[in-house]
């Protein structure tokens, strides 16, 4: 039987849920699908409302709730079956996407793109946008290539959706577990394909002068940019007919320096130096040389399998704070000047700044799901990070305001302090439509929290 963790007073105690005076806040997380239909059914007594929740890496109150019950997918895990014929792959809800990229490669698959942090799981890579330096215009999101869906309403009634159903499947990409809890989701996958990764240092204006003719190539696109050093590093991939030997060490030792030893550097700086010049000076100085040695010299060649990051599949440590807002490709060579500016401006005026290089990478123009953010348009995706949480909160606000100026696309999940008018007037009829759908779905509002009501109810 599961267990619930009742918070209170601070304290975790362990309650069965059948207990009648269970109430919230309540986190749950059931290990088979009758727990979880059980949770859902009206006459159970579950805290309302409910939210579900992958591996939690979503940086708003996407994924929880505060005054009911949070559901955690990850112990519903298991990966039902590859086709190596048809070239799909059928899996629970709470499998991380490293275990299943793990798996995949057994078989000489892969996912059709790349995406970073493997720690996430297939139904919150589903549910909320998730992307990575994928190779090519097509495709931008993991859930593009999702094409049969298993589904919980918020009534407990089941759902099915297969790939001739496109219009409710795009409906359930993206959905952010308002319409329903996915529990099995069918993807389509491929074949191993191996690609050249290369690198370039280059000034902020010079990237400038180079990312639209970027943003429309059939190039996998990753950036890091260095504001205070005026540097943008570039990774840039692309298939060759014969890139040469792939090895998955040389990817794993990136993604330690850049996700494990990077912040914990950082964090040590920030507690034993005390004068900001000579700490921001040294922080800067090894981010610069973590991407010329470790990523422009050890990385050549690579697949979607040999690149992802935390292959193992350990769910996302909270090691940085970040925010990410989506700004028109068209418009990235102002906008990226526009953003130096600005971190220069707030680190002068509030004494603030992120001690991590923002990351960006391109989505191409992808209308596969209803609440797509490149639903219109190729967009790129910046997001800051930064270990540092005195004043993190003051500067996703001016992030925020900055972003709105530049016409940014908030993503539910990623944008920190975003505005509910903002997400509204930007998702404006594809988002009537959602919540026409929802309220037919969910017309209690059992799945809704105050978060995501502000703009869905
Ligand atoms: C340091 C850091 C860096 C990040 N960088 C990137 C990045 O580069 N690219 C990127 O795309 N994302 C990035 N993210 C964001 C995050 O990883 C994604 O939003 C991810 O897809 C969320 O997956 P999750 O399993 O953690 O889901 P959660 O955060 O737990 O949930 C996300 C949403 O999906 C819903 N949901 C989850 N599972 C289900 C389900 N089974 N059924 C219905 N609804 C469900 C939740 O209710 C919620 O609304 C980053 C996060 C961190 C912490």
């Amino acid at each position: 039987m599961y267990v619930a963790n009742l918070r209170q007073t601070g304290q975790y105690r362990v309650k069965r849920i059948i207990e009648p005076e269970l109430t919230g806040p309540v986190t749950l997380e059931p290990t088979d699908l009758n727990q979880l239909r059980k949770l859902l059914t009206p006459d159970s007594r579950t805290p309302l409302p409910i939210r579900i929740q992958g591996a939690g890496s979503a940086c708003t109150d996407c994924n929880t709730s505060e005054i009911g019950t949070t559901i955690k997918m990850t112990g519903i895990d298991r990966i039902i079956n590859v086709d190596s014929y048809n070239h799909t792959v059928t899996a629970q809800a709470g499998v991380l996407v490293g275990d299943l990229v793990t798996e995949l490669a057994e078989h000489g698959l892969e996912l059709v793109g790349g995406y970073d942090l493997a720690g996430r799981t297939i139904g919150g890579a589903i549910c909320a946008p998730c992307f990575g330096p994928s190779i090519g215009t097509h495709g931008a999101y993991f859930a593009s290539n999702v094409i049969g869906m298993k589904i919980i309403r918020g009534d407990g009634e089941l759902l099915k959706l297969n790939a001739g159903q496109k219009n409710l499947l795009g409906a359930f990409r993206t959905s952010f577990g308002v319409l329903g809890v996915i529990y099995e989701a069918t993807m389509r996958v491929r074949p191993i394909r191996t690609f050249t990764a290369s690198h370039r240092r280059v000034t902020i204006d010079k990237f400038a002068t180079v990312v639209d003719a970027l943003a429309g190539a059939d190039v996998g696109f990753k950036f890091y940019l260095m504001p205070y050093r005026d540097r943008v590093y570039l990774d840039l991939r692309r298939y060759e007919s014969d890139p040469g030997n792939t090895y998955n060490a040389p990817w794993k030792l990136k993604d330690w320096g850049e996700s494990t030893v990077l912040p914990h550097i950082f964090k040590s700086l920030n507690r034993v130096v005390p004068i900001q010049s000579v700490r921001y000076k040294l922080i800067d100085t090894i981010s610069e040389a973590t991407q010329g040695l470790v990523n422009s010299r050890l990385v050549a060649t690579g697949s979607n399998a040999a690149s992802q990051s935390n292959p193992g599949g350990k769910r996302p440590a909270r090691r940085c704070y970040y925010s990410s807002w989506c700004f028109p490709a068209a418009n990235f060579s102002m906008i990226v000047k526009a953003y130096q500016e600005f971190c220069e401006t707030t680190y002068t005026t509030s004494n603030y700044r992120c001690d991590m290089p923002a990351v960006g990478y391109r989505l191409s123009h992808d209308a596969t799901s209803l609440l797509s953010p490149s639903f219109d348009e190729s967009m790129i995706a910046l997001t800051s990070a930064s270990t540092q949480p005195n004043g993190w909160d003051d500067f996703v606000i001016d992030f925020a305001e900055f972003a709105e100026k530049w016409g940014g696309t908030p993503l539910i999940s990623q944008s920190r302090a975003l505005r509910a008018e903002h997400v509204i007037q930007t998702y404006n009829k594809r988002l009537d439509f959602f919540r026409r759908m929802r309220r037919k779905l969910d017309p209690d509002n059992r799945l809704l929290n105050p978060f995501l009501a502000q703009f869905m109810q």
